[in-house]
């Protein structure tokens, strides 16, 4: 790696491995730093007989210096120093993998987790700046029929520590520094079907003395648990939310997301539309464009018409093909006319080229052998 300033810098070239030998977190150790939040970091240590300003000393060097080694962090007494591993478990999953795509604008991350369990998460890199992509579950268990994690089936709900874990390793080994830089929860599973755990991490990550991302630049994708997005709207928070909606007919979305069958369009859109009015903030629908399957005229003046009934903008997303899945991307031509097709009609249509393709790190193929 060159600089570590420029959000230009290539990414790093190839993978990278942890010591496998570096012991793993003891399953009855001390709580995990990063699934507690600033105030329960807090709690922990004027727990220990700690003042509570050297808990804040302890968030600073965590979350402003990027520090995690007690012994570096110098304005700690001696002794706390030498306690600090006792309370807290200070240390991130080991990096199984890390790959940089040959365009440097992604790097995928597999993280092993204390069970071994797999996850995957990418940061991206564009011009407008840095996007990280996290899991939420190892696995997943809605079955979209189209998606690579969804043929996994799940593994487990991640810890709010296993969440905020990742967006960590990314900020540390990118070399990308962007303060802007914006979360989405699109990567392995299904997150408001592991809803407590990562309201909690977004709790953590969103913390004025965690990382302080605000809630804005936080994006939640769901395929559409309609009370999940009813509590989500009652969080207070003004985070995005995005739909994946793919299909205009509940004859179709039946087929392609399993999910709808228990919660059809009409109670999805309506749940949209209430997030919508309560947080005050326009909902993404993301649309899975999939080459003679929902990418006709008819489903372009359905889609607009879903797109006009609420605030939202649409996302296009030509589908990433996934090895021994049988569905297509369309032509570049026809993905062309469906978004122009949209275009006249819809409020605002984004067509998300998807990045890392060519690493399997795009949208759908966290889990895909590549
Ligand atoms: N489970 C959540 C979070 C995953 S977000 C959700 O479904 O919203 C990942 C997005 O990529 C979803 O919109 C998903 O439907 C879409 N996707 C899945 N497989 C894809 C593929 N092969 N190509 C493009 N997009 C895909």
């Amino acid at each position: 790696m060159e600089s570590q300033s420029s959000p230009n810098v290539p990414a790093p070239d190839l993978d990278e491995i942890d010591p496998p030998e570096r012991p793993l977190r003891a399953p009855a150790g001390p709580p995990p730093f990063f699934g507690l939040t600033p105030e329960e970091v807090r709690g922990v240590l004027v727990g220990a007989g700690w003042q509570p300003y050297r808990a804040n000393q302890v968030l600073d060097w965590v979350y402003r210096k990027k520090v995690r080694d007690p012994k570096a962090m110098s304005n700690l007494g001696k002794s706390q120093r030498e306690a600090l591993a006792s309370l807290v478990d200070l240390s991130l999953p080991r990096i199984h993998r890390r790959l940089g795509s040959p365009k440097g604008d992604a790097v995928k991350y597999a993280l092993e987790l204390r069970d071994k369990a797999r996850v995957e998460s990418v940061a991206m890199l564009s011009k407008r700046g840095v996007t990280l992509c996290v899991s939420s579950q190892a696995g997943c268990g809605m079955a979209c029929v189209f998606c690579a994690t969804g043929t996994l089936g799940l593994t487990r709900n991640l810890k709010a520590d296993e969440i905020v874990a990742q967006v960590l390793h990314m900020l540390e080994t990118t070399g990308w520094e962007d303060p802007g830089f914006n979360i989405v929860f699109m990567g392995m599973g299904e997150p408001l079907a592991n809803y407590a755990q990562v309201m909690k991490s977004i709790r953590i990550l969103n913390a004025e003395e965690g990382l302080n991302v605000g809630a804005r630049r936080i994006t939640v994708s769901t395929v559409g648990l309609v009370p999940q997005i009813h509590a989500l709207a009652r969080e207070g928070l003004q985070l995005g939310l995005a739909l994946s909606l793919h299909a205009t007919t509940d004859e179709l979305r039946d087929r392609l997301v399993p999910l709808n069958r228990r919660y059809p369009l009409r109670e999805l859109l309506r749940a949209a539309e209430y997030y919508a009015q309560t947080t005050g903030r326009r909902i993404t629908l993301e649309y899975v464009l999939l080459g003679g399957v929902n990418d006709h005229k008819g489903d372009a003046e359905r889609l607009a018409e879903i797109a006009n009934s609420l605030p939202c903008k649409v996302n296009l997303i030509p589908y990433n093909p996934v090895p021994q899945l049988p569905w297509q991307r369309p032509s570049d031509e026809a993905i062309q006319r469906f978004a122009d097709w949209l275009f006249p009609r819809c409020p605002a249509v984004t067509l998300r080229w998807s990045q890392g393709g060519d690493i399997f790190a795009a949208c759908g193929q966290l889990g895909a052998k590549g």
